[in-house]
């Protein structure tokens, strides 16, 4: 069986693991977690950067730094992953969910205007499958109504919009490192602070409400209990774990790249004869090569698809589920119809994609895609 997804490891994990516990300073915010910190704010342009156990609290702590409570309005994507939006609901946040473009999954900017209120606080952008949502226009609209943005790039690592690498355009942005993402510690995350008035509040918060990383730095004599907060920070073992990553970045992503690549080019013929939809990439935008998905003609195809490629050894998975019509929001949720979100609810398709799988797998799995659409 070709797996969907394979966690690649360099090899240097276990030994940076075993440094950090011989260091004696195996809790969190060591030398393995400054390192990696330091690694996103030089690499991507991020004012600051704070490791944290995963997105999910990075989303968390994003949205207590911008005090969101009961009754504010946040506009996002419906097609995304629940963190994004549970985020905001565990603060009292009212979600407004908007529509994907047609022609791919990210937030609609053009839609986004109309949904703003006096109510509204923030938008928060998902650059799904690595690929940039239009910065400028909602970075305008932003300013424009006096709101923060929140970029969800969780699946956005070494990606760049206009040359910004996105995570540092937003006022706050988000990572993952959970075993699916390019670059992983199991589970993890890291919260990006591009506005210097976040920044201190932001380590309060990480460090259980207290300021005790600015005690640490010798900035005071002794840390006490000044706002609210949780314990955000991973172990160094986890930051160890992710410094072997970093470390092998670029071989990383260039190896996915190549793997992209070679399905785009053998799925090409599929597209011509309007059998498939391949993935649109704006010229504004690169491509991380995050993921590898394609778009069925329908929910039905989809399944059959589904079901022939597992019968030929070959796990192929969809992906969310709107969010707008889950259980919990739909009653919530104000009745608009989201037409291209569930578009790519009912009919995207994601194929193995992992730094281990090599181009005769890949070519294995194109070849059983035109089997499929051979008639
Ligand atoms: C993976 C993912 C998350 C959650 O990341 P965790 O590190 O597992 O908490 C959030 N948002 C998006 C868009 C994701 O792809």
């Amino acid at each position: 069986m070709i797996p969907f997804n394979k966690p690649f490891l360099t090899g240097k994990e276990t030994q940076y693991i075993e440094e950090a516990v011989a260091s004696g300073k195996i809790s969190g915010n060591g030398d393995f977690t400054k390192k990696c910190q330091s690694f996103f704010e030089e690499k991507f342009n991020i004012k600051k950067a704070l490791l944290t156990s995963s997105c999910t609290d990075a989303l968390e702590m994003a949205a207590i730094l911008l005090n969101i409570k009961e009754g504010d309005e946040i506009i996002m994507p419906s097609f995304t992953f629940v963190s994004t939006a549970n985020a905001f609901i565990l603060r009292g946040a009212k979600i407004i969910f908007a529509d994907s473009k047609p022609y791919h999954p990210n937030i609609d900017e053009t839609k986004i205007e109309s949904l703003i209120t006096s109510k509204t606080k923030a938008i928060v952008v998902v650059h799904y499958a690595g690929v940039a949502c239009e910065m400028d226009t909602i970075m305008g609209l932003a300013n424009k109504h006096n709101l923060f943005v929140v970029e969800d790039a969780a699946q956005a690592i070494d990606s760049y919009y206009k040359n910004k690498a996105l995570g540092s355009i937003g006022h706050l942005a988000t990572f993952s490192f959970h075993e699916t993402k390019n670059i992983i510690s199991g589970e993890g995350g890291l919260l990006a602070i591009n506005e210097k008035q976040f920044i201190d509040r932001a380590e309060i918060i990480w460090e259980k409400g207290t300021n005790r990383a600015s005690f640490f730095r010798g900035e005071i004599s002794k840390y006490n209990w000044v706002d609210i907060g949780s314990s955000f920070l991973p172990s160094e073992v986890i930051a160890a774990f992710l410094w072997a990553q970093l470390e092998l970045i670029d071989v990383i992503q260039k190896k996915r790249q190549l793997i992209w690549d070679a399905y785009y080019d053998k799925l090409r013929g599929l597209s011509d004869k309007k059998k498939l939809k391949l993935p649109l990439l704006p010229d504004f935008a690169t491509n991380n090569a995050h993921m590898f998905y394609i778009v069925c003609e329908s929910l039905e195809e989809r399944a059959k698809l589904i079901a022939y490629l597992k019968l030929h050894n070959v796990s192929a998975v969809f992906h969310y589920l709107s969010l707008h019509e889950s259980p919990f929001y739909i009653e919530k949720h104000d009745g608009r119809k989201l037409v291209n979100c569930d578009d790519f609810s009912d009919n995207l398709l994601r194929l193995p994609m992992f730094f281990e799988l090599d181009l005769d797998q890949v070519e294995l799995i194109t070849n059983r895609l035109e089997q499929f659409y051979k008639d």
